[in-house]
């Protein structure tokens, strides 16, 4: 046995299966002799733009605490398993640790936030200086952003041509298999999971009777919803109070399970065409997830600055007042107030929701949208920079692609056609219990607190804010 060892540096690909650096790192250090050590580091996000927020930070725990427990049982030999966890900044810790461990091969998988890709650009050349082998390789996406191109080889905007490209030119390719890995090394300055500080007060504790984190339950919730679900995801996947959609998104954002393994199973032994709709649609919803990774791939500042940039003339209001109460869900409208209440509770909040409220605060309440992003962004188990922002840009208007500013969700509307019974209303304002399907959604001052703006006012303040921009060109 030679004293070389491998690194694996774990990101947000928290699984053994379908993991390309694993797998790799495990193939170059059988054929070079060495041991494996993976490492995860708990950088200072602050510095990438992509702070943990505060229900991430409970998902991760325990996401890392199963990684181990899952990859001990996949080690040949059962001494030193514990994953090198690490807080700081990579480039002092690998510094650190080449000086301590003959390092032959650093391998991980790419993430693609600018200044993450920047970062690993020059740790790459940094290390191949020394004669250390790094390998990266794409275990978050179906397909990267750059290879994603329109006939004039463009980069792409517009949701739809992305897609096309993507099923177009194309293919999905297989899982990689779980490897077994012989021997790991243990570093000693590496700390214990509880030294990373990832949980830190009460409100994460109530997570622990809703979700069970890992791969092995991302791939059961999977399988469960192939079985049950997804041929009718397109009937089904709007209505706020059916379990209609997967929830895998938290599993998906640490990498739990990879898309092509969702990819590959949601198709099985059929191709694309051949799938029903409710799967193509299921897919396709796996798809805007790429195109929002490709957004901040080409807008890096997507959390702060508007894409369509006359948006920076718009005139927001800057009542914290406001603000409070749509986070607490006290806006008088019970279809927002059970979402915000569903978001609190549970630390997610269904897409249909998403919008609901994104929606009434960018436009009833006319507050930037980066306030309730940066909300969503502290508050959701699966806070994603690319998909949160992105999606806040969306419903604001001034993303790419953006729904237009003038479609204002009237929040009755979409509460009578997506929880008509008021059954997700009830689930999260227990004290509407009793209320029918008649006043639920809308219910008088005697049985709940008043709205805190009226619709049809907010509505034209808001399509007269939006006139004055039209000034300037986008
Ligand atoms: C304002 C707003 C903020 C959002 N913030 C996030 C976020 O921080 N993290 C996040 O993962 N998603 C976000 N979304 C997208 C979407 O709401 C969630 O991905 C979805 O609700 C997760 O539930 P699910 O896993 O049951 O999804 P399913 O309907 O089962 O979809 C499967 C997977 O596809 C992806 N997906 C689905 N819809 C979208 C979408 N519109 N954009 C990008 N990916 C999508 C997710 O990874 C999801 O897990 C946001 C949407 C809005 C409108």
């Amino acid at each position: 046995m030679s004293s070389d060892t491998t690194i694996v540096w774990l990101r947000n690909d928290l699984r053994l299966e379908d993991n390309p650096a694993l797998y790799y790192a495990s193939k170059f250090a059988k054929k070079n002799n060495s041991k494996i050590s993976i490492i995860y580091i708990l950088e200072n996000f602050n510095l990438l733009s992509t702070d943990l927020g505060s229900a991430s930070k409970w998902w991760l725990h325990n996401s890392l605490k199963k990684f181990n427990e899952n990859f001990s049982k996949h080690l040949i030999q059962k001494t030193d398993f514990d994953i090198n966890l690490f807080k700081g900044n990579p480039e002092e810790i690998f510094s650190d640790l080449i000086k301590k461990i003959k390092i032959n091969g650093i391998f991980w998988n790419r993430r693609y936030e600018e200044k993450c890709l920047e970062r690993d650009k020059q740790l790459k050349s940094k290390f191949k200086a020394l004669n250390i082998n790094v390998q990266t390789y794409n275990g978050k996406l179906l397909v990267e952003p750059w290879n994603i191109k329109g006939k004039q080889n463009q980069s792409l905007k517009v949701f739809t041509p992305y897609k096309n490209s993507l099923l177009g030119n194309h293919l999905i390719p297989e899982c990689l298999p779980v490897t077994k890995i012989k021997h790991h090394l243990k570093i000693s300055s590496s700390l214990k999971l509880s030294e990373l500080n990832l949980i830190s007060n009460n409100w994460m504790k109530k997570f622990e009777d809703i979700w069970n984190v890992g791969e092995k339950e991302a791939l059961m919730k999977l399988e469960k919803f192939i079985s049950n679900s997804v041929d009718d995801y397109d009937q089904d996947r709007n209505f706020l109070f059916k379990n209609g959609t997967s929830k895998l998104s938290p599993h998906l954002h640490f990498g739990e399970i990879s898309p092509v393994k969702i990819w590959n199973m949601t198709c099985g032994n059929k191709s694309y065409e051949e799938i029903s709709n409710g799967r193509k649609v299921f897919l396709s919803e796996i798809i805007w997830r790429e195109f929002a990774v490709n957004l901040m791939f080409l807008y890096p500042n997507l959390d702060k600055k508007n894409i369509k940039e006359n948006f920076d003339h718009f005139k927001w209001n800057d009542s914290e007042e406001n603000f409070r109460a749509w986070t607490e869900g006290n806006t008088g409208y019970p279809v927002v107030d059970a979402a915000m209440k569903e978001l609190w509770n549970t630390g997610w909040m269904h897409n249909r929701a998403r919008m609901i409220t994104a929606s009434f605060l960018t436009k009833h309440l006319l507050l930037p949208w980066q306030w309730g992003a940066n909300w969503f962004h502290d508050t959701l188990l699966d806070s994603d920079f690319a998909s949160n922002y992105a999606s806040w840009q969306w419903v604001a208007g001034c993303g790419a692609d953006a729904a237009p500013y003038f479609r204002i969700f009237n929040p009755l509307t979409q509460s009578l056609k997506f929880d008509p019974l008021g059954k997700y209303i009830k689930k999260y304002i227990p004290e509407l219990e009793n209320l029918g399907p008649k006043e639920i959604h809308s219910p008088t001052n005697n049985f709940y607190k008043p709205m805190i703006v009226e619709h049809k006012f907010a509505r034209e303040r808001a399509l007269n804010t939006y006139a004055l921009l039209r000034k300037f060109n986008s």
